[in-house]
């Protein structure tokens, strides 16, 4: 295969799988970053089965899984009464993948591990605090302005997040919805395994205000944990975030009075969008620059992984580049847009009779080998990975 010269918008976890693959297979690479450091703001840390497949390709899986946590098993709960209403365990995939359980790895830590990989690599460039503002194209290849110059490529991957500028150079429609409530993340070394007998990643269901509790490394492997909370549609940015509204949610998932002080608070708007197209001639779009969608069931950042890794191996030569579109678009909405939704309602369903029929639904998947295995593999990725395969 004859190398490439291929430029990669955006250093996030994204961005650098996609810049390390092409890297790896010989072609020119050149990653480039608006800001100067790595956001390590909370938020992806679940990677699923079929993703770690790609960082063992990559050469990442060992270190990958040294700075996380693993977990075998998810959880449902009823929030209101503290019920425990259904276990999930990934080991019911061992056969379909090297790799049945999830790590808990914050993104931050892969893209540093990615950049600190393509700094070794004689034929990778890194440019940090190097924004880009504009693409064009013509038939011999792509031309990106930066604050500092331009480039020229034979193909751009636009891995720079959901207000994507590449995206947007290109016109191309983010199509979809934004929800009326934000999610906050609130981090604290409050141990909830210990204090609930919940496991390292759990949904509680509550018809008011659910919760949803991840225990993730934190840089120092000391380990914490993240409480993720709906917030009121009517409910400010400050109040949300107000000492007192913080302090009453972590009683409501339980936490003692003398024990409800917290590391970091952090706001996020929601959305449920994909790009109308992934693709414009030597453009490319990849993880939540093509779309994006609500945090529930971990698959936003995998799925964009996925995608980096198809594309690079698409443009290695491994297939027609119209396939990129034509597969992950589709992919998209089916795996990750109809999943995530479906999870939200799951959690926030109102109706007493609707929600214990959902609880059951889920005791009935939990305890039925078949239909157990089965949830696991679309909740995974698996499902679609393997289809693709
Ligand atoms: C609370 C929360 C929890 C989540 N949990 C999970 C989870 O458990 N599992 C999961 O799969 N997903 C999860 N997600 C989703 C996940 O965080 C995103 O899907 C992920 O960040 C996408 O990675 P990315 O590299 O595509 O984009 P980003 O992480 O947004 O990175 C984009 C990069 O591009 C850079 N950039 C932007 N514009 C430019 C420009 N003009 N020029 C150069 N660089 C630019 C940015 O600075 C940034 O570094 C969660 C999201 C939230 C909010």
């Amino acid at each position: 295969m004859q190398a490439r010269n291929i430029l990669v918008v955006g250093a996030g976890p994204v961005g650098t799988v996609a810049a390390l693959a092409c890297a790896r297979f010989g072609h020119q690479v050149t990653l480039l970053e608006a800001q100067a450091q790595v956001d390590d703001s909370p938020r992806a840390s679940t990677t699923q089965p079929p993703t770690l497949e790609i960082l063992a390709e990559l050469g990442l899986i060992d270190e990958y899984i040294a700075q996380g946590l693993m977990s075998r098993t998810f959880q449902f709960w009823d929030r209101a009464r503290l019920r425990l209403i259904a276990e999930f365990d990934f080991d019911r995939l061992r056969g379909e993948t090297a790799y049945p359980y999830v790590v808990q790895t914050e993104q931050h830590k892969l893209a540093l591990m990615g950049i600190a990989r393509l700094r070794a690599m004689p034929n990778a460039q890194v440019r940090m605090a190097t924004k880009v503002l504009e693409i064009a194209q013509d038939a011999t290849g792509a031309t990106v302005q930066t604050e500092s110059g331009e480039l020229r490529a034979d193909y751009v991957i636009g891995c720079d997040g959901g207000r994507s500028t590449v995206r947007k150079s290109l016109g191309i429609e983010f199509e979809g919805f934004t929800w009326p409530e934000r999610f906050l993340v609130i981090t604290t070394r409050f141990d909830f395994e210990a204090a609930l007998g919940c496991c390292y990643r759990n949904y509680m269901a509550d018809p008011e205000e659910w919760t949803n509790l991840f225990k993730v490394a934190g840089d120092d492997l000391k380990g914490r944990w993240r409480a993720v909370f709906n917030t009121r549609p009517d409910e400010s940015d400050e109040e949300a975030l107000s000492d007192a509204a913080v302090r009453a949610r972590l009683a409501r998932v339980y936490v003692p009075e003398a024990e409800r002080d917290y590391l970091h608070l952090n706001l996020y708007n929601v959305h449920q969008r994909v790009a109308q197209q992934f693709r414009r001639g030597r453009v490319f779009l990849c993880g939540d620059a093509a779309h994006v969608n609500n945090p529930i069931g971990g698959l936003g950042l995998n799925s964009g992984i996925h995608e980096a890794w198809h594309l690079a191996r698409l443009l290695n030569g491994g297939g027609d580049l119209d396939d990129y579109e034509r597969v992950r678009r589709p992919l998209n909405i089916e795996y990750v847009q109809e999943q995530t939704i479906a999870n939200k309602k799951r959690l926030e369903e109102r109706d007493p009779l609707t929600r214990e029929k959902r609880f059951d639904e889920l005791r009935r998947m939990a305890d039925d080998p078949v239909k157990h295995k089965a949830f696991l593999m679309r909740a995974s990725l698996l499902e679609g990975a393997r289809r693709l395969e």
